[in-house]
């Protein structure tokens, strides 16, 4: 006889991963963590975020007793916005595991202290040099010389928050737009290129680098990125991972970190660093093994890492300001179309489209095709 018992079935232990932000890049870890069955919840100050229409998301400041109650319940807590205040972060730490470590966010938020960092790891990176006053300035740029970059040590993105200084008559002028705040001057790099690297580490000390990216930006803008990038000999290779390595040692991170870089004569010079998912590793969705989302999720609840090995050639093209059309753009081959469901603002990044191809030659010419498609409306 069958017996009427109903068989209990133990519900399955769901990891819950607190996301500090909840913009696009929040979005895109909550898709790579779904399948993984992982549930998510996001903090953000704005209602209106990416990844609120995916995930629970708690309207909230970082630091709010609100934040850290929604948070300290989960297994593991990240950001994927970089200018969370440190001390909410260094509150969070004493209740629930997070990562990458407060110490990677503290040098990431200052553009000093990043520097002094790749300084002391032996990382090149342009001259660079603390002013606070405009004697301060005058002096830093009698070293430099012209072209030079002021910058705020704070809170700049895209392009903001930076002055270059091409002639002695630009320095007063800088100073007293940007000069109300700790600034950096650094030497003008006369790069070749802009290229990114995508590291990454396991909570376990397992560690894996995507191939390196090649940025180009338009008034700040990282507009498109082609991956792996073309012409990177191995020891260029070498030395951006040795680099990466470095990094992810000292700061004992956790997570994916991104390392902007210049190439200026087959060197290279460290520019900035992300500690989160990056937009130059969009590609990886489609384009690589297993996305930088997926890897971040796995790095931080300390599960095995996935293959970073890339998936034939990607460009990825950032869609500014207005969202192209769907139809034109997935009538391309191997063309995927993100749309972070933003409103439309003039240099907001509202969406991506990650393109593919088995070789680069058919890249170039399904590039030459979507270019005009996702950037004429611009
Ligand atoms: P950042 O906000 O530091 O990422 O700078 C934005 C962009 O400005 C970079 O992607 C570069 O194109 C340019 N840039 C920043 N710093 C320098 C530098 N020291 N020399 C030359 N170009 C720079």
């Amino acid at each position: 006889m069958s017996s009427t018992t109903p068989i209990r079935v133990p519900e399955p232990k769901k990891s819950r991963v607190g996301v500090l932000g909840a913009g696009q890049l929040g979005r895109m870890l909550a898709l790579a963590g779904y399948p993984l069955g992982l549930r998510f919840v996001f903090v953000d100050p704005n209602r209106d975020s990416p990844a609120g229409e995916l995930a629970p998301l708690v309207t909230a400041d970082y630091a709010s007793p609100e934040a850290l109650e929604a948070l300290e319940a989960c297994d593991v807590v990240t950001y994927e916005f970089e200018n969370v205040p440190v001390d909410a972060v260094r509150a969070l730490e004493r209740r629930v595991t997070v990562h990458p470590s407060v110490r990677a966010l503290g040098v990431a938020q200052d553009r000093l202290h990043e520097k002094q960092c790749f300084r002391e790891l032996g990382i090149p990176t342009a001259p660079f040099f603390d002013v606070s006053s405009l004697a301060e300035l005058e002096e830093a740029v009698a070293t430099t010389g012209f072209p030079a970059v002021l910058k705020t040590r704070r809170l700049g993105y895209d392009g903001k928050g930076q002055r270059v200084l091409k002639t002695s008559a630009d320095v007063a002028p800088a100073f007293a737009e940007l000069g109300a705040v700790p600034l950096l001057l650094e030497g003008f790099v006369a790069f070749e290129r802009e290229l990114s690297l995508l590291a990454v580490r396991s909570a376990t000390g397992e560690t894996a680098f995507y191939p390196l990216a090649e940025n180009h930006h338009e008034r700040g803008i990282l507009r498109l990125s082609l991956s792996p990038a073309p012409n990177v000999d191995a020891e260029l290779d070498a030395s951006a991972r040795r680099y990466g390595r470095a990094l992810l040692d000292h700061l004992g991170y956790v997570g994916v970190l991104a390392l902007e870089l210049f190439e200026a004569h087959g060197e290279l010079y460290a520019n900035e660093l992300a500690p989160r998912v990056h937009n130059s590793g969009h590609h990886s969705i489609e384009g690589s093994c297993t996305s930088q989302f997926e890897n971040h999720l796995r790095a931080v609840l300390g599960l095995p890492l996935g293959s970073t090995e890339p998936d034939g050639f990607s460009a990825m093209l950032n869609c500014i300001g207005v969202m192209p059309d769907e139809k034109t753009v997935l009538a391309v081959k191997d063309a995927h179309l993100h749309d972070y469901g933003k409103e439309p603002r003039a240099g907001r990044k509202l969406g991506h489209v990650t393109l593919r191809a088995p070789d680069r030659k058919t890249l170039a010419e399904r590039l030459s095709l979507l270019r005009p498609k996702i950037w004429q409306i611009d």
